[in-house]
């Protein structure tokens, strides 16, 4: 048996013949299961949808309680059986409620990761590698120039900037589902016990990471009326909004962005960042490489991102590598996610 005897590319996305259903339907489809939040795996006007709690209360929250018409949660590492295969989510580290799906069928087994990183993140549970014929990854990093220090070293240096410039405003761009949660966290572990202001597009997922028992610390939705009064506090707002007029009202502001792509200077330099914290929720050349090898795959199939250099890896490594060349993947880290409210 390979992969392809369980998974097929359809113009939705992957889909299980044996089970009938898409994982991450980029598209409506019937049957929808679902690994995250983000807008590009977690789309609205699915009949049914199977997904941890979390990403059902994340959906419901973007897209409002209609967003399908039946909800099916499931439970991390308990198998469920639809039709001719066994479904079971395990935890990917990626955002709240983030989850891969493993897919088995006679004995064969296909592990989708969605989007995942196996660095520390206080919001989520950690990445749990699940032993599997076949991995299906994606590579948005996938280049050895990718390399990501932690998340708590990037911190530090807001907290630098706003000790050695107090009378700024250190607006931080960040992305509004899963990042955001993650940078406040990791000041509040740092300390950091002042109010953090929040853009109004990034209040609704705050809140809800708060009630799911994320504890945010204090936060404030920026009064408009009130920006002239923020020197000096820490703003964060979806990075799109960091070049509006909205930007502007600030005293003095002081332009952060927390990305992945940070890692790249010139990038940076284009966006006017001045202050640029590489934190990204998904995985580095290094931990792809990493859990591709704990995974134990004899075949690897690359949904987006830099597929070339990680099939090339793979296939040294004696792994049957497949670029998928997915589009519509990968939106939460590209340009585009930069002017995305929530
Ligand atoms: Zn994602
Ligand atoms: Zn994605």
């Amino acid at each position: 048996m390979s992969a392809q005897d369980i998974l097929s590319l359809t113009p939705a996305g992957l889909y299980c013949a044996a089970g009938d259903f898409h994982i991450d339907a980029m598209r409506p489809v019937d049957r929808a299961l679902v690994t995250h939040g983000h807008s590009d795996h977690a789309r609205a006007g699915h009949r049914s949808v199977l997904a941890t709690a979390q990403t059902l209360d994340i959906m419901d929250t973007r897209y409002g309680a209609d967003f399908c018409h039946e909800r099916q949660v499931a439970i991390l590492g308990k198998p469920i059986r639809i039709g001719g295969v066994t479904v079971t989510f395990h935890p990917a580290g990626h955002v709240l409620g983030s989850a891969q799906i493993t897919v088995e069928k006679n004995g064969f087994t296909v592990t989708v990761s969605g989007d995942y990183k196996r660095a520390h993140d206080p919001t989520c549970l950690p990445f749990e590698p699940v032993r599997s014929d076949a991995f299906v990854t994606e590579a948005t990093f996938g280049l050895p120039v990718f390399h990501f220090p932690e998340a708590r070293v990037e911190a530090q240096k807001l907290l630098a900037s706003q000790a050695l410039f107090p009378d700024r405003t250190h607006l931080v761009g960040a992305y509004a589902l899963g990042k955001a949660q993650r940078v406040i966290r990791t000041l509040r572990d740092l300390g950091y016990e002042r109010p953090i202001y929040l853009h109004g597009a990034m209040v609704r997922l705050c809140e809800l990471y708060a009630r799911l028992g994320v504890d945010l610390g204090p936060l404030v939705r920026v009064d408009p009326k009130e920006r002239g009064r923020l020197g000096g506090e820490i703003v964060l707002s979806p990075p799109g909004a960091l070049r509006d007029t909205w930007a502007r009202k600030f005293p003095d502001p002081l332009t952060v962005a927390a990305s992945g792509w940070m890692r790249v200077r010139a990038r940076a330099r284009l966006k006017g960042v001045e202050l640029p914290l590489i934190v990204s929720d998904h995985s580095d050349w290094a931990q792809l490489c990493a859990t591709v090898k704990d995974v134990g795959c004899s075949e690897l199939w690359v949904t987006h991102g830099e597929a070339d250099a990680l099939v090339h890896w793979a296939e040294q490594q004696g792994i049957a590598a497949r670029p998928l060349h997915m589009i519509g993947y990968g939106e939460e880290e590209t340009e585009e996610a930069l002017d995305e409210a929530a």
